[in-house]
């Protein structure tokens, strides 16, 4: 095939006349800066502002033109006259440098989340869900709506031209509303609007002519109308690449400036006929009809040099539509005029600087790309280091880290060759996310956690060995180290208040004794408890502090600390903030035992918090370049003069230094791994198994009793009723939350399940066989991820049908059925006669396959520990703070009295982990 060459700096005319001064265009990109309520922000304006020199144009990211349109947070709206005055200063920035402003116009359809509009359902052509998981079945619309929304569309044409801009692009692409209309798959109408192909192109074709309308009427023919398209669809009916030349040949014919790819790569070829390696653009250059041939095409997608352009030209785009490139590079136009090379990252003390939004900064198409080059960054002596390791296998590894000056440059595995290749794609992966994050505190791949751990350890090591070596070279004592502030403990406590700390001013070092950054947080799995938050005033959950106070009182037996109590609820809205300010959102909510209202909030994805959580705060901790000393163990607290001096460590060759510092942040968890400290404080627990990790030895405590330290409650032990024995895995609360029972061998329920965890537990060891199966429906399994995880550990017996569940497990199959069948009818009358169950009677267990697993109680939590303030500082036998001790998390006695409720701990450590920081930050600045 022969192609013309255009030239990327060339101007081009529109086919209404209006001349685009190069062949550049900003993609159009969700920054999600948009106010709640759809409304612009100044942040937005200077950010398309500085980015509007030397290109054609901006395509500024789509408005949705009515309250139910909108497909993500933080929108920007089209929907009513009072958005023009915003719209208009974003216009004038853009078109002040002589670019085009043109902006998208749009209805997500069924895309749109419920949550993001007060909960209704979202409207689409037809009442058919999304094919994807958890996707609501939207409300069709009457043939009346329709006409309504066209005329939507055309009020935001209206309001467009009312804000200066130059053009508006119909966003037909995405999988929003108008490609839905076009959609055999998400239009299934039988009126006019639907059926053939013909009739679904009515839709396209309305709005393209309100939209022209609007331009006659409101503005002149300079207005420029463009289309977006998405060229297929997977789906199965779905759009074909030929019905996308046949709609835009008929689009074509009306009129149109231009029309423009949605795809991930100008070059993409199809993605149903994967057979078939040829580029998309290739076969639209061939097939276009006469009419479409006239209309220029914008192409996008890894646009980030002159080459990428060059090579989209050449294919027979007529311009290049650049994205994340100019997010990361304003000027981009002026630098590849410049012929520089450009890598497409983003340092992360740039933020300010490049006008990138605080929203966008975390959005993932943004964070991706952050290289973090902070000031504090640790030195290396550059060169190749070699370090062995192995995994939990005894697979050793060798491994060449290399290391530039202040970065990870690169590294090898030397003995690839005796590697089985799966081996191999896991080190490249891992390589690529640890070079990325210039970090070895990486997430570690799913399934190969311990090969993982063990290529990150390698760089670890390296990274210490060559840091020493560049301390000694430039005449320093490596082994002599100050910092302001010791963390120890990686949890999520010592996370938190490393991150407050640090943003409070204060130079920070963590130190933790197991190979991996987590601890027992790690192993949460419900949520965190809070009351009176964003997220439940969204999902209209009405909820107040007193009562969560109340209510967690009860739990523990009005034993809590009455203070840290109250600091404890009173903050917890806070910290939900505070986790979502740094990325870790947690805006779907459930409950726990021993709460009535749904306060427990998890990731959207339902999945189980902690890994969820300490992933998030690692990027956190990788973003700060916070020191992470692994295998590291604290083993003393040197006080002089009655306050903290240094921290004294132990490394794993049994090196021992000491580290001068001016305050400790002690975050070491609780003692549930410890068999000794528990027969200590309660001889009954012996032999009872833990959920706990290893590393969950209440060293802390000592720690800190060393120094002076009281303690309070040490023998509150609380014991999880759902513990899976022969693992020791623990079965979320979330699931019962979700709507499970508890039944006995002889097939009946015994308990409320959502007590207490201490009384369900009681129940469970007061029935004869001391065990009982925790047993559920597909239902419950569709809204917990954790269950996948049971799965794969092979901890579920599952079954077709209730009769044939109790036949596997060897229990009363009729007493099971009865069992289900009458809780079910609590379910329908939202009461439960038998038990007084309140909460999770979500719906009826009758949806197969149906499951069990055998469960019994296990160690979970140690209520027990150090006495603080609400300041954390840890208090003496005096009740007097120790100067410049202090300690958050489960280490801390006090907070859950004789009982912890499910999601009260995850909201400790976060909750207390920041005052930690915070207070010990500000110890610092005053000494
Ligand atoms: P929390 O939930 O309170 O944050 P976690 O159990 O999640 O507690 O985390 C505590 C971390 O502290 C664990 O990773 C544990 O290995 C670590 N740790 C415990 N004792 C020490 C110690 N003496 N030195 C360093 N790290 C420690």
């Amino acid at each position: 095939m022969k192609y013309d060459l255009k030239n990327l700096f060339d101007p081009i005319t529109l086919p209404n006349g209006v001349s685009l001064k190069n062949r550049i265009v900003m993609a159009p990109m969700t920054t999600c800066c948009g106010y709640y309520d759809g409304t612009v922000t100044q942040e937005l304006i200077d950010y398309y502002r500085v980015r509007s020199q030397n290109l054609g144009a901006i395509i500024v990211e789509c408005g949705f033109v009515e309250h139910r349109g909108l497909a993500f947070p933080g929108a920007i709206g089209l929907d009513s006259d009072d958005r023009i005055e915003g719209l208009s200063h974003i216009a004038q920035a853009i078109k002040a440098q002589g670019a085009k402003a043109i902006i998208q116009i749009y209805h997500g359809g069924r895309m749109v989340d419920p949550k993001l509009i007060g909960g209704q359902s979202p409207v689409a052509p037809s009442a058919i869900a999304a094919p994807r998981p958890n996707s609501p079945t939207p409300i069709a619309l009457s043939a009346e709506e329709v006409d309504e929304m066209i005329d939507k569309f055309g009020q935001a044409t209206r309001r467009a031209i009312a804000a200066g801009f130059d053009g508006v692009e119909i966003h037909g692409a995405n999988t929003y509303l108008i490609q839905q209309f076009y959609s055999p798959n998400s239009n299934q109408r039988n009126d006019k609007w639907g059926g053939n192909r013909d009739n679904r192109l009515r839709f396209p074709l309305a709005i393209l002519a309100i939209t022209k309308q609007m331009a006659k009427n409101y503005a002149n023919d300079k207005f420029i109308i463009g289309y977006r398209f998405s060229p297929e669809e997977l789906e199965v009916p779905g759009i074909r690449f030929d019905d996308t030349l046949y709609l835009l040949d008929k689009l074509a014919i009306k009129g149109l400036d231009y029309v423009h790819f949605s795809m991930g790569a100008t070059l993409r070829p199809s993605i149903v006929d994967t057979r078939d390696p040829t580029p998309l653009i290739d076969k639209f250059i061939q097939q276009r009809s006469p009419a479409l041939a006239k209309i220029p095409v914008i192409g996008v997608g890894n646009v980030v040099n002159k080459s990428d352009a060059d090579q989209a030209l050449t294919h027979g785009y007529d311009m290049v539509a650049v994205g994340r490139a100019y997010i990361a590079y304003p000027d981009w136009a002026d630098r590849i005029k410049e012929q520089q090379t450009l890598s497409l990252s983003i340092n992360s003390d740039q933020r300010v600087a490049l006008h990138i939004p605080e929203p966008l900064w975390r959005f993932p198409l943004v964070d991706s790309l952050i290289r973090d080059v902070s000031n504090h960054a640790k030195k290396f002596k550059a060169g190749q280091y070699q370090e062995t390791v192995s995994d939990d296998n005894q697979n050793e590894f060798v491994i060449n880290v290399e290391l530039g000056n202040d970065f990870i440059k690169n590294m090898t595995l030397q003995n690839a060759d005796r590697l089985d290749p799966t081996t191999i794609t896991h080190f490249n992966e891992i390589k690529d996310r640890i070079v990325t994050a210039n970090s070895p505190y990486v997430d570690a791949i799913s399934g190969a956690t311990s090969q993982c751990e063990a290529f990150k350890k390698a760089v670890s090591k390296a990274m210490s060995k060559s840091n020493k070596a560049a301390i000694l070279a430039e005449g320093g004592n490596p082994d002599e180290k100050a910092v302001d502030i010791v963390v120890i403990g990686s949890g999520g406590a010592g996370l938190a208040a490393a991150i407050q700390a640090h943003d409070d001013g204060a130079n920070v070092m963590i130190v933790e004794k197991m190979s991996i950054i987590g601890g027992n947080t790690n192993k949460a799995s419900a949520g965190m408890n809070a009351a009176e938050t964003q997220f439940q005033q969204k999902l209209g959950i009405h909820d107040n502090k007193e009562l969560f106070y109340n209510e967690t009182l009860k739990g523990g037996k009005y034993k809590n600390h009455p203070q840290l109590l109250k600091y404890f609820v009173d903050n917890a809205p806070n910290a939900i903030e505070w986790l979502d300010e740094k990325g870790i959102t947690l805006s779907d909510i459930t409950t726990t035992g021993g709460m009535s209202i749904d306060r427990t909030h998890r990731p959207a994805s339902r999945a189980a918090v902690g890994g969820f959580l300490i992933s998030g705060l690692i990027k956190n901790i990788n973003k700060r370049d916070i020191d992470v000393m692994l295998e590291t163990t604290a083993t003393e607290i040197r006080m002089e003069n009655n306050q903290v001096v240094a921290v004294q460590i132990k490394n794993e060759e049994g090196n021992i230094q000491t580290i001068k510092t001016k305050a400790v942040i002690v975050a070491t968890g609780g003692f549930g791994a410890n068999p000794q400290m528990i027969t200590h404080y309660r001889p009954d627990l012996a032999n009872v198994v833990t959920t706990n990790h290893k590393g969950a030895t209440g060293s802390g405590i000592t720690l800190l009793q060393h120094i002076g330290a009281d303690t309070v409650d040490m023998g509150e032990i609380q014991i999880h009723p759902t513990v899976e024995q022969q693992s020791a895995y623990l079965i979320s609360e979330s699931i019962r939350g979700g709507g499970a029972i508890l039944v006995s061998k002889a097939g009946k329920r015994f308990v409320n399940e959502l007590d207490t965890r201490d009384k369900v537990s009681h129940e469970i060891r007061s029935l004869p066989e001391q065990f009982a199966y925790i047993v559920f429906d597909h239902q419950v399994r569709q809204e917990n991820k954790a269950v996948d995880e049971y799965l794969a550990h092979d901890l579920i017996v599952q079954a077709e049908t209730i009769e044939q569940l109790a036949e596997k497990l060897a229990i009363d199959s009729h007493g099971l059925a009865t069992t289900i069948a009458r809780f079910n009818q609590f379910v329908t009358n939202q009461h439960d006669d038998d038990f007084n169950r309140k909460t999770a009677l979500r719906h009826p267990i009758n949806q197969a396959p149906y499951y069990a697993i055998q469960i019994a109680p296990g160690i979970h939590h140690t209520m027990g520990g150090v006495t603080i303030n609400t300041h954390t500082e840890v208090l003496d036998r005096q009740q007097q703070p120790i100067k410049g001790a202090y300690a958050a998390g489960e280490v801390v006695g006090g907070v859950h009295g004789a009982n912890r409720i499910g999601g009260n701990a995850v909201a400790d450590i976060i909750i207390f982990g920041i005052q930690a920081g915070t207070q010990a930050a500000q110890y610092i600045k005053n000494h």
